[in-house]
């Protein structure tokens, strides 16, 4: 049974008003009181001594607690009683009444009873429309085999019934999804992709006429923050169809048959509203691949296989276009990606130079900026950086200008902020000791020497010891001129040993180590190892491939698919490759020793230079330097 808005409006209001005339009925008959009008006027004792004597008195209720007595006189209309006080002593009072014929009526008020009323009174409309909306409800659902979704009676009444968001389905007319193409910058090749989808969905006819077969699924595969949520919302907002939207972890739930349930629920309520776009963000986290280990997810299966018998099952004409987007799309279940479900599969990369370029112009024009801005230069500063990274350089950048008390952003506070986001803030609690700050400085001038002394590389734009927040006591800021696609043999070599530069240095001067150079031999094994297993770049193992990249999209780690024996060949040839680079940046850093102490002591002095400064620096009275371009 379908029911559209129209009719669930009508049906809201005639429940409301059932309940309503089903409470009015139910409060006059258990507390005929409350909505009696009686109009008692007070007496004296007298009086009321004196109504007996005529045996005028009708009826008599007298309260014990208070003593109090009303009355109601033969005669009067009805609704007009009088009240008085008996007289505690009079023991002849009931015999009175007798005598007069008048009924006696005695109240022993008890608190039991009373908390009993309140509550009765307090709470029984609230008791009736619950009541009544489980009933209602179930009869519903009866009539509808029991199967069916949600009969929503407007958010106003959560809770009541279990009807209400079943799938936890956020429906969003398509006017409020406020996205269109124009929002997302760079990702051409994506938004070429998915035009085809947008017209599809803006006219069905078309290709049903001509008897194509459409895509019912496309799925967005990317790193995270490169826009895939915000493309599939832009679908929608391209074609003005509504868009609905459910994260894969949201159909995992605690008891089984739920996330089916949701899955069954979100295109049966997308049914209704094609042409429309069902968006299911994370679906790796519903989608894994099913296999036969130890670890089965009963859960996980069955809504899997409800998804899958969903997307073959939907009426493609109607317009339901069902996008994905996922960052780990190796993990998925093949059946997913066969014909005829996310078949397409649309690429979501990280931005090169000009879209970062396009992007950081997008979120600034929302900025007010302070000429001149040159984002270009933020954006060769930021290979490798998201979209949501760029998106939060600009912001980072605004909220600097506010702290610092000015109504525009500038440059400065762009550039500061990509450090922000690469590096965390600055933390000015960090107190380096004077030694401390004395090797920091070295260590980073070590690897600004051996940088410079590369012949290819990229210019070195900024070295500070300013600790930051990441923990980071300083860092060297290299930006390569243009984009980079390929890396040579020598150049990841040259790398190497700029990695080792620093503590080399440490060695050099101080002729000790410390854990300052953690990260850099992180990186330095990690490219290293690349070097020798995957980049073919080693001359024992020449171009076999020793390793694998699993999660290409998140942290591209590698795991070795070589014997164990080999593996420790490879480990072997690993070591040797960075001893290699550490004796380079040794030796470069012993010709230059007489410019490593005077920069050193002048980035101590200073705490941040710019390239500029230190290549002048470097290259007065220096014949050891090639000439290079400054940044
Ligand atoms: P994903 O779903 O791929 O992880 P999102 O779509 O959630 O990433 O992107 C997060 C935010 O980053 C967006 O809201 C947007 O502000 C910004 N963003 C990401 N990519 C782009 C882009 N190509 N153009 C403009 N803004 C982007
Ligand atoms: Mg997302
Ligand atoms: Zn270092």
């Amino acid at each position: 049974m379908e029911m559209d808005d129209h009719k669930r409006r009508r049906n809201m209001i005639l429940y409301v008003i059932i309940a309503m005339a089903i409470y009015l009925v139910l409060s006059t008959l258990l507390f005929p009181n409350l909505g009696q009008h009686v109009q008692i006027s007070q007496v004296s004792y007298t009086q009321l001594l004196k109504d007996l004597e005529d045996k005028k008195v009708d009826t008599v209720q007298y309260t014990t607690d208070d003593a109090s007595v009303v009355y109601t006189r033969k005669g009067d209309d009805e609704g007009i009683a009088y009240e008085t006080t008996a007289m505690p002593t009079d023991a002849q009072l009931t015999d009175r009444i007798n005598d007069a014929g008048a009924t006696l009526d005695v109240v022993v008020p008890s608190n039991d009873s009373n908390m009993l009323l309140y509550f009765l009174i307090y709470f029984s409309p609230i008791l009736i429309f619950l009541l009544f909306g489980w009933w209602l409800n179930r009869k519903m659902k009866k009539s509808m085999g029991d199967d069916g979704p949600s009969m929503n009676f407007g958010g106003g009444f959560g809770g009541m019934g279990g009807g209400l968001g079943k799938s936890g389905a956020r429906i969003v007319a398509s006017k409020d999804v406020g996205v269109t193409f124009k929002d997302v910058a760079g990702q051409e090749e994506a938004k070429e992709s998915l035009k085809e989808v947008v017209d599809f969905l803006e006219n069905p006819k078309r290709y049903e006429d001509i008897g194509a077969r459409l895509p019912r699924g496309a799925l967005l595969v990317g790193p995270p923050g490169t826009g895939k949520t915000l493309l599939a919302k832009a679908v929608a907002g391209e074609a003005g169809v509504p868009f609905f939207s459910i994260s894969g972890s949201e159909f995992v739930e605690m008891f089984v048959g739920r996330g089916a349930a949701k899955v069954r629920d979100l295109f049966k309520q997308a049914n209704e509203k094609a042409p429309c776009i069902v968006f299911i963000d994370e679906i790796d986290a519903v989608g894994k691949r099913r296999d036969a280990g130890l670890s089965t997810n009963d859960e996980r299966e069955q809504t899997l296989n409800q998804l899958l018998t969903e997307m073959d099952g939907f009426d493609n004409h109607k317009g339901i276009v069902v996008l994905a987007a996922t960052n780990r799309p190796d993990s998925l279940d093949p059946a997913l990606l066969r014909p005829g479900r996310f078949d397409r599969r649309i690429p979501v990369e990280l931005p090169d130079l000009a879209g970062r370029k396009a992007i950081l112009e997008l979120h600034a024009k929302d900025v007010k900026t302070q000429p001149p801005i040159d984002l270009t230069a933020i954006a060769r500063a930021t290979p490798g950086a998201s979209g949501a990274d760029l998106s939060n350089i600009i912001n980072e950048g605004a909220l600097r200008a506010v702290r610092m008390g000015r109504a525009r952003a500038t440059q400065e506070d762009f550039e500061e902020s990509v450090e922000v986001v690469i590096a965390g803030q600055q933390r000015k609690s960090t107190i380096l000791s004077d030694h401390e700050k004395q090797v920091v400085s070295y260590h980073e001038i070590g690897h600004a020497i051996v940088a410079a002394s590369m012949k290819e590389g990229a210019p070195v734009t900024k070295i500070t010891i300013v600790p930051r927040t990441s923990g980071a006591l300083g860092y060297t800021m290299q930006v390569e001129e243009d984009e980079k696609f390929l890396t040579t043999k020598q150049e990841v070599l040259d790398k190497l040993a700029v990695y080792c530069g620093g503590r080399a240095a440490e060695e050099l001067i101080f002729g000790e180590m410390t854990t300052g150079a953690a990260n850099d031999i992180e990186q330095a094994t990690k490219l290293a190892r690349n070097m020798i297993t995957r980049f073919g770049m080693s001359e024992e193992f020449g171009m076999m491939a020793l390793g694998t990249v699993q999660n290409a999209y998140l942290n591209q780690d590698t795991s070795l698919t070589c014997a164990p024996g080999t593996a420790e060949r490879v480990d072997d040839a690993v070591l040797k490759v960075i001893e290699q680079a550490h004796a380079r940046a040794l030796q470069v850093l012993k010709e230059n020793k007489f410019k490593l102490h005077e920069l050193a002591r002048y980035l101590y002095k200073k705490e941040t230079i710019t390239g500029e400064e230190f290549m002048t620096l470097l290259k007065r009275e220096n014949p050891l330097m090639p000439p290079k371009p400054t940044a």
